[in-house]
């Protein structure tokens, strides 16, 4: 089974690890480059994207990290690391450094004040369309929307109903895959294992 990283300067990295787990791969916690030397894909979790940016640069890693996204290291980003890999960020501070691994533009804490957390149920293309797949719960915390998707990139999943109808949750760039929620702290696993499938067929 594949090793995958997890970028451990901050935010939620347990979950992630025990969700890469649970999916069947050997989960590494990445502080420094030694280990990102040694993973076979990384999750960029969720927690705050502009502190993620000034920790990459504390620990010497946003170089050798973008110099592997551009080698093709497949990579997964939820909510703050879907912002991390985004190629353009809208509503961020201007000394924010990201990773311009997916060629989207981002809008962050998009949904707004009023509805900075919430959950839905949503169709997740390449999961929930699967024979007898249940419809999959979204765990929303001050999350970025995709604005809008460059050529290459697939929308996997949408908002189902509500203010936010139809804004885009979940995509994919060949082996950049990226959500706006937290599949992490549901308990279902099916994102991961999808990653973990995509990892195993890079
Ligand atoms: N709002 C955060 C940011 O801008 C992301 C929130 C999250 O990862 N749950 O980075």
């Amino acid at each position: 089974s594949p090793t995958i990283g997890v970028l451990a300067l901050q935010g939620d990295v347990r979950e992630h690890t025990a969700a890469l787990v649970e999916a069947g791969a050997h989960a590494l916690p990445v502080r420094r480059v030694s280990e990102l030397d040694r993973v076979d894909g990384i999750v960029i979790p969720g927690g705050e994207s502009t502190t993620m940016s000034k920790l990459l640069g504390v620990f010497d890693l946003y170089d050798p990290l973008v110099d592997r996204l551009r080698d093709g290291l497949p990579a997964y980003g939820s909510c703050a690391g879907m912002i991390m890999l985004a190629s353009t960020i809208l509503d961020t501070r201007a000394d924010a450094r990201h990773l311009d691994a997916l060629d989207v533009t981002v809008r962050r804490n998009a949904f707004g004040r009023q509805v900075e957390s919430f959950e839905t149920d949503l169709q997740f293309a390449g999961i929930t369309d699967l024979p007898g797949a249940d419809p999959m719960r979204a765990v929303f915390i001050r999350a970025p929307w995709v604005e809008s998707v460059g050529a290459g990139v697939d929308v996997l999943a949408t908002v189902p109903d509500g203010p936010a109808a139809g804004r885009v949750v979940a995509v994919r760039q060949r082996n950049v895959l990226a959500t706006s929620f937290h599949p992490e702290v549901t308990g279902d696993h099916r994102v991961h294992r999808f990653f973990v499938d995509m990892v195993a067929g890079a």
